[in-house]
């Protein structure tokens, strides 16, 4: 039934990309999505990370360049791609570059918390695609830097998380800058009301795709729930380290200085980790990266915020030591394994104080998340603990950068006294400077 890429109408410089990336088939979202955007249409897209959506509007987007060659003009992008991290801006910056390798056009990324001096050098060069995140374009764009007038092309990635980081306001003013003609492409992983109200401002006559209903967690996607004191929770941690040591694991927490402590930890005892979160500097997030894809750590122990664009292949693990406040996050997070149809494992901790946070996941997921009551940290919740409700409302608009869980977890005193062998192994990548590399 699924068709083949060469039977998009996507031009042989693409083709061969795809060819040289090992892409045989286009994935759902890339199947209902190419044609669309190739014909023009305005889309809302709803898909998961991990479905390949990037490529879903990367690959009619760099089409689309190619049939209306111009030349190119300093600050004037043709394509514009917001994204809400700095991690997934270079993610959708890079596949650019990776599906445009044997085409001209360029691609540049800004993001703040680095210096604007090499990036403004960058849209000097007048690049075709921009891909930013929304602070640092108002900033530029407010500084004479970039003008939006020449835009074609007009694309919201992960639209939901950019609304969950308190970036409304940022958005309506790129939008107010967009000309009236454009083609516009929007993708959220969920749509709640926010979203379509957004949506209805940006889209017009939009084309609707999904992938999968919204909220429901990755089907490949193996879950299992751990009840656990909040005292032991550091200790279950190193447990189910121990128990699949194939592959790498990804550790949410809610807060950043609980993602510091774990990564020590696990450090000390062997296990070689590093924390990624939105207090750590640019470079510390590339090293960090780099060290988790290239596989000289094992573990990466992000916060919520931090962890959004990272795609890395063979993540066979995700802990959720903490359960994210926000029930839509647990999909996002349990979506980091699997990706691209690979199989993943999600081990979640539910504390004494996260029995509220839990049932609105699972009413939100619509399944009940099998227990674990093997493992040598099982307590049993108590009767009143799971009528709790939850410390702060699910979803909400606030600001919530960088995670700002509810206060104790994760101290975990005591244990550590199971030393692994770490190892190491693997060379390092070498960080590069992607920032403003041309897309081809
Ligand atoms: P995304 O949802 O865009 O973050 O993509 C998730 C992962 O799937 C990335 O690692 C892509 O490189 C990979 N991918 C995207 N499209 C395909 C495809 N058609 N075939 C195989 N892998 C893909």
């Amino acid at each position: 039934m699924s068709i083949t890429f060469s039977e998009l109408a996507l031009g042989e410089p693409l083709q061969r990309a795809l060819r040289d990336r090992d892409y045989s088939t286009p994935s759902p979202i890339q199947e209902q999505t190419i044609p669309h955007v190739l014909e023009g249409h305005d889309v809302m897209g709803c898909a998961q990370t991990g479905t390949g959506k990037t490529a879903a509007f990367a690959l009619p987007v760099l089409e689309h360049l190619t049939k209306h060659q111009k030349s190119r003009k300093p600050k004037s992008p043709r394509v514009l791609v917001i994204a809400p991290t700095r991690e997934l801006a270079i993610q959708i910056h890079d596949s650019f570059g990776a599906y445009g390798t044997h085409l001209r056009h360029q691609s540049t990324v800004i993001f703040g918390g680095v210096g604007q001096n090499p990036q403004v050098q960058a849209i000097r060069r007048g690049p075709e695609v921009l891909v930013a995140t929304p602070g640092r374009l108002l900033d530029l764009i407010g500084q004479g830097h970039i003008s939006l007038r020449e835009l074609e092309i007009f694309v919201i990635d992960e639209a939901d998380r950019m609304l969950d980081m308190g970036f409304i306001h940022d958005v309506k003013k790129i939008i107010a800058e967009l000309p009236k003609n454009r083609q516009s492409l929007f993708f959220s992983a969920t749509m709640p009301p926010s979203i379509i109200e957004l949506a209805g401002t940006i889209l017009k006559n939009p084309k609707h795709v999904e992938v999968t209903p919204p909220a429901t967690t990755v089907e490949k996607i193996n879950q299992s729930l751990c009840h656990v004191a909040g005292s032991d929770k550091r200790d279950l941690l190193t447990h189910c380290l121990e128990e699949n040591t194939e592959g790498l694991a990804l550790v949410f927490t809610g807060m950043k200085h609980v993602a510091n402590r774990i990564a020590e930890h696990l450090n000390k005892i062997g296990i070689p980790a590093a924390a990624i979160h939105g207090n750590k500097s640019q470079s510390a997030r590339v090293r960090a990266l780099d060290d988790f894809r290239s596989g000289r750590i094992r573990v990466l122990v992000a916060t919520d915020i931090a962890a959004r664009g990272i795609d890395v292949k063979g993540v066979d693990l995700v802990v959720n030591f903490d359960l994210p406040n926000e029930p839509d996050s647990y999909v996002h997070r349990i979506g980091r394994t699997a990706r691209a149809g690979a199989e993943g494992k999600a081990i979640s901790f539910c504390d004494e104080q996260s029995n509220g946070l839990l049932s609105q996941i699972e009413k939100n997921i619509r399944i009940k998340i099998p227990v674990n009551r093997d493992q040598p940290f099982h307590r049993e919740p108590r009767h009143e603990e799971r009528n709790a409700t939850p410390p702060r409302g699910g979803q909400g608009g606030g600001r919530g950068r960088g995670g700002n869980q509810r206060g104790r977890s994760g101290g975990g005193q005591g244990g550590g006294n199971r030393r692994r062998n770490g190892g190491g192994g693997g060379n390092r990548r070498s960080s590069g400077s992607r920032s403003h590399s041309s897309a081809s």
